[in-house]
């Protein structure tokens, strides 16, 4: 497969954030007819659609009803049978959002570095990047880095991790109780993913010990992601007024989807205090208590997967690029830097609610309208 030599856009990533995206820009396309049509490339590693729900455990289900997960302009269609969508509904979804647009995704191509190129930038306007793939390098007048945070989990430091004899894995790499049948398994995390593993390996897996470091902070029952997005969409409005915004941590950590509500409602799903120390053969806690243990999983999040953006030596605040809202949006951010260079998807600092399937459409919303405007003065 051969790539562009040159685009107005790179897109790096190609999952639901990078489709969002792809469908604003082709929106933007028809108004600005009478223009050089805008030439746009997503660049994904991986071989088929889908992001990083193509890793998803069979069990996990959406936060919201399959309308509530819809991407603009086109919207999911509910399971037969009413069901919770699960992973693979939505990986079929995506497919079909990326032909139904038209977008141009060019997989499998991995973005490894991205580099100025200093020859055009006699006039001190920014001036092209150059994305280095696995397949060539593609020069881009902006680039969008839709890349998500599943490829970049994020391990703690704890005591004796070293020295546990055990399996350890995080939830990147969970697939499902199977694996873990009759196993005495530690699940950290107070969030989601640790709530829905937990309660996903209860009844297989010998002994669960779910911990975490402070007590587990459901969302209230009736509470699903069309609140969330509601709370997200306050907290847009708050920021564009000025005022402060909550974003949607406020609520609490954990959606109690079916699985984790039946598994809490039973007295199953029990959350214990984070752990002292792994040992040699399990655990200890601070009172002493301690636990024989085959397994860790470390469902203890993500951060943002930017190596590519290395070369760049953007500045950061707080381990995240350093960033601004772009005149008149309240959720699409681009580079503090002055580089043509934006983000989108990572999570409420890119926009509340960005890291979802509904609330990722208002930030690639601006981030397009951001990009044309910045492209089209810079003709
Ligand atoms: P991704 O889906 O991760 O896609 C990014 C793509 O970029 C991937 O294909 C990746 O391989 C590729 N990529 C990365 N680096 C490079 C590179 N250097 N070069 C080329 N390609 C690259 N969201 C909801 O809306 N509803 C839910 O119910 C929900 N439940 C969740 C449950 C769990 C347990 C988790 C972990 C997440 C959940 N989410 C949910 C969040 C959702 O899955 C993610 O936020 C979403 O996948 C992010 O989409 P994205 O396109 O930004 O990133």
């Amino acid at each position: 497969m051969s790539l562009p030599e040159a685009v107005d856009v790179c897109v790096v990533g190609g999952g639901q954030s990078a489709l969002a995206l792809g469908y604003y820009l082709r929106r933007a396309e028809r108004r600005r007819a009478e223009r050089r049509p805008l030439s746009v490339v997503i660049l994904d590693r991986r071989d088929r659609p889908g992001g990083a729900w193509l890793d998803a455990w069979p069990s996990l289900r959406l936060f919201s009803p399959a309308g509530y997960s819809s991407l603009p302009g086109r919207l999911m269609p509910s399971p037969t049978g009413g069901a919770d969508p699960d992973a693979a509904h939505v990986v079929d979804y995506l497919s079909d959002y990326e032909v139904r647009y038209g977008l141009d995704v060019r997989r499998p191509v991995r973005v490894i570095d991205i580099t100025e190129d200093h020859d055009d930038n006699d006039n001190g306007a920014p001036g092209h990047l150059v994305v280095h793939t696995d397949r060539g390098p593609v020069r881009a007048r902006a680039v969008v880095n839709a890349t998500g945070t599943w490829d970049r989990p994020l391990w703690p430091s704890v005591a004796g991790a070293a020295e546990f004899e055990g399996r350890q894995l995080h939830t990147h790499d969970y697939r499902g109780p199977a694996e873990l049948s009759g196993a005495r398994v530690l699940v950290v995390g107070g969030g989601n993913s640790g709530a829905q593993i937990a309660a996903d390996l209860i009844g297989t897996a010998a002994a669960v010990h779910w911990v975490t470091r402070h007590p587990p902070r459901y969302l209230p029952d009736d509470v699903d992601g069309r609140v969330l997005f509601e709370v997200a969409t306050r907290a847009v409005a708050d920021r564009a007024a000025g005022r402060p915004a909550e974003g949607v941590g406020s609520l609490g950590d954990i959606v109690a989807v079916p699985s984790v509500r039946a598994a809490r409602d039973r007295g199953d799903l029990v959350a214990e205090p984070m752990v002292a120390t792994l040992t040699a053969q399990g655990a200890r806690w601070p009172d002493g208590r301690t636990a024989l243990l085959d397994a860790v999983i470390w469902a203890t999040g993500f951060r943002p997967a930017l190596s590519h953006l290395r070369g760049l030596d953007l500045r950061r605040s707080k381990g995240l690029p350093l960033t601004q809202a772009p005149p008149g949006s309240a959720s699409a951010v681009r580079s503090a830097d002055g580089r043509p260079l934006w983000f989108l998807g990572y999570g409420d600092w890119c926009g509340p609610a960005s890291a979802t399937l509904i609330g990722v459409g208002r930030p690639a919303r601006d981030t397009a309208a951001d990009v044309v405007r910045r492209l089209d003065a810079a003709r």
